[in-house]
């Protein structure tokens, strides 16, 4: 058997995972508090959803989706984003009935069969909102702010961070600038590779993410979307600066932004964080008016962002922030001897059922290894039960800070503890 995680995954372990408790938690406090309410889609949908919301001719759904036949000879997909499933079941329970809105947040893994390298994983885990409903700019603005406020809450410093914004315009003015790129792409096709020059034919505006060094040097002299947007996208845009501009929210305005997905419309945005390399882009998001209709649900517009955790704990990482690890243990009662092994059983038990997170030795530790335990384990306080004490109904509080010993009673032996903690 092949006893490693497969290619692009990686174990969560209990440090790793602490992380991701703790940035769980920060979100649904801060995301909270801008009105947004949890909501838990399947791994996997019917593959058209991811297909018809993502489009064809993207990376995602031309090279990147895990799809399996069912037992039944269904088409499944393992979600490679949260957007299209959170579309798809507001749609299903009519979640946003006409001129209503919701605001909704998930957590969870996602899964993309991409070249795994330092930030880019197969499976990784990603933390997104969604608001649902309103078309108006603010909620652009509202959406962008709460995600940097996020990445502010969990300690990544904001010169570490660059926050980029864009409009993709819309269906009445996106399709003719799609045309000129892909004209352009075609009349420098002598500096582009193959895949760009491909891409005139399905996907031009996929050409401004191409890594290729020639093909960015070249495509910076592209025709930019924000001289040709319609003039309600130009207000649109407009507006959303004026927002962002007046809460003091720092932007570059980064008109090569275009981001994989065919829904966006209108906004896109993406803050990316020193210290990663190439895979740089903490978390993103965008505008997405029309994918609600291409379900043949009825118009809805909406936008959201998504980030990653590996990347976003990277950002923290190379800025030298630690993630809390809180103590795995508050108190650590130790045995003298055999003879009183119950009394210490019961008293954890009696601790625990107190709210006290208590630990005990269950592998005939000596005394000695037992403090050595719960130093490992930072516990605050020993309580040592021996023979004497336990004859007396005591018990023995060491403070691991002060190293300061009191004897106590077993019986409120729990307020001791709480008073030593503080
Ligand atoms: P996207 O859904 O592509 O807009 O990505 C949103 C965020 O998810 C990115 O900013 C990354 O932080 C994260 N992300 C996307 N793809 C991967 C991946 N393959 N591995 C790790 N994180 C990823």
């Amino acid at each position: 058997m092949n006893a490693r995680a497969p290619k692009g995954t990686a174990d969560m372990l209990p440090g790793v995972a602490r992380a991701w408790e703790h940035m769980t938690r920060v979100a649904q406090d801060l995301f909270a508090r801008y009105g947004y309410e949890p909501i838990y889609t399947p791994l996997f949908e019917h593959t058209e959803v991811f297909t018809r919301g993502i489009g064809e001719a993207t990376d995602i759904v031309a090279k990147e989706m895990y799809t399996f036949e069912d037992k039944a000879g269904r088409s499944l997909t393992l979600r490679p984003e949260g957007t299209a499933s959170v579309v798809r079941a507001t749609l299903e329970h009519t979640l946003v009935p006409q001129g209503s809105s919701a605001k909704l947040y998930y957590a969870g893994p996602m899964f993309r069969y991409e070249r795994p390298q330092k930030g880019r994983m197969r499976q990784f885990w990603q933390i997104g909102v969604e608001a649902l409903g309103s078309a108006e700019a603010s909620v652009d603005a509202e959406v962008i702010t709460l995600l940097v406020r996020y990445f502010e809450a969990l300690g990544v410093p904001g010169e570490r961070m660059t926050l980029l914004v864009n409009s993709m315009g819309d269906e009445a003015c996106r399709p003719a600038y799609r045309d000129t790129v892909a004209a352009f792409i075609r009349g420098h096709a002598a500096d582009l590779c193959d895949e760009c020059k491909r891409r005139a034919d399905t996907n031009p505006l996929r050409a401004f993410d191409c890594k290729n060094p020639g093909c960015a040097a070249t495509m910076a002299d592209a025709p930019v979307l924000r001289d040709e947007l319609c003039d309600e996208c130009a207000a649109h845009y407009a507006a959303v600066k004026v927002h962002l501009d007046a809460l003091g929210i720092a932007y570059i305005e980064e008109p090569k932004l275009v981001r994989g997905l065919d829904y966006y419309t209108r906004t896109v945005f993406e803050i990316q964080a020193e210290g990663l390399g190439s895979q740089n882009a903490i978390g993103g998001g965008g505008r997405y008016d029309r994918l609600m209709q291409e379900y043949g649900g009825p118009a809805t517009p909406g936008l959201g962002f998504a980030l990653g955790f590996e990347r976003t704990l990277l950002a923290l990482e190379s800025a030298g922030v630690e993630t809390p690890a809180p103590a795995r243990a508050d108190v650590y009662v130790a045995r003298v001897d055999d003879s009183v092994s119950e009394a210490v059983f019961g008293l954890v038990q009696a601790l625990r059922d107190d709210g006290i997170a208590a630990e005990m030795d269950h592998q005939a530790r000596s005394l000695k290894s037992q403090f050595k335990q719960a130093d490992r384990l930072g516990t605050r306080v020993v309580l040592v039960l021996g023979p004497d004490e336990f004859a007396a109904g005591e018990v023995t509080l060491r403070d691991m800070n002060t190293k300061e010993e009191t004897r106590v009673e077993i019986a409120t032996a729990a307020e001791a503890v709480r008073a030593t903690l503080g």
